[in-house]
């Protein structure tokens, strides 16, 4: 892959905490063709806005901040830029960094798609938790954590790929125990 490829963003948050669980750098890419109504984004869906800079610069960026280990890769749509986005995650991949995807289109498409666009398979194999499918309205509901209706689904990569079938994400309690001298 070309470590200089450029990346088309609509913004980032260096400090977001409703991207995924604890505290994440989220990059929320410029362009969307889905044009879900009710979007929660609507002016990242033009694919001619926002600003464009090279991968190599955007991953410099997120390393500055020490205290983040996690990214989210957002949007508008991140398999419509899939070398750049793919170049993003691997190259953060490789340093250590958890990655979840945010995308409109469903993880069997992706899959099907990947054959033709080997990139969309770099970033798929390069992400921890894929949240797919389009905003719902009608599905809409706030109770939901980290995704905006109920028809989206929050997959753990790691072992969808293991098992090869969809597995659902499910975060990792917190087991508290009481010390010894309680
Ligand atoms: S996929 Fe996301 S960014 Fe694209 S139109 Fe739907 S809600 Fe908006």
């Amino acid at each position: 892959m070309n470590a200089s490829v450029d990346i088309r963003i609509f913004g980032t948050a260096a400090d977001s905490i409703v991207d995924g669980p604890g505290l994440r750098y989220a990059v929320f890419v410029q362009g969307c063709s889905h044009r879900c109504p009710g979007c929660h984004n609507p002016e990242s869906q033009s694919h001619c806005g926002g600003t464009v800079q090279s991968v190599e610069s955007l991953v410099v960026q997120i390393k500055e901040n020490g205290l983040v280990h996690d990214v989210t890769i957002s949007g508008g749509e991140p398999f419509e830029q899939p070398e750049a986005c793919a170049e993003l995650a691997r190259q953060l991949k490789e340093d250590g960094y958890g990655i979840w995807t945010y995308t409109g289109f469903q993880y069997e498409d992706l899959l099907r798609m990947s054959e033709e666009i080997p990139a969309i398979g770099v970033l798929l194999d390069n992400t921890d938790v894929l949240v797919d499918g389009p905003f719902v309205q009608a599905k809409k509901s706030l109770m939901l954590k980290f995704r905006g209706s109920s028809n989206q689904r929050l997959i753990d990569m790691r072992k969808t790929r293991e098992q090869n079938r969809v597995v659902a994400w499910q975060r990792e309690e917190e087991v508290i125990t009481r010390p010894a001298a309680w």
